[in-house]
């Protein structure tokens, strides 16, 4: 049986190696999300019972991730007092 590799053209990029993730038919209309990437350091694997929701947690995965790193950007020309 072969396995249905998807681009999620959807999903975020990666937050670890900026790759976008590869999307796999698991029983169903059940989707599974994760990086590719075999230099990548996550193993993070995201599943959905649809594509939908499978996007939907992998795309808050990647958010949560890049929170941790404290990549914000901080435009905030704050006034001098
Ligand atoms: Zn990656």
């Amino acid at each position: 049986m072969k396995t249905t590799v998807l681009a999620a053209v959807d999903a975020k990029p990666c937050p670890w190696c900026g790759q976008q993730p590869s999307v796999w038919s698991i029983s169903g209309p059940g989707r599974a999300i994760a990086c590719d990437n075999e230099d990548c350091m996550t193993t993070d694997i995201v599943t959905g019972s649809t594509m939908t929701r499978a996007l939907e947690r992998w795309n808050k995965l990647v958010v949560e991730a890049e929170t941790e790193r404290g990549g914000s950007h901080e435009n905030h020309a704050g006034s001098k007092g």
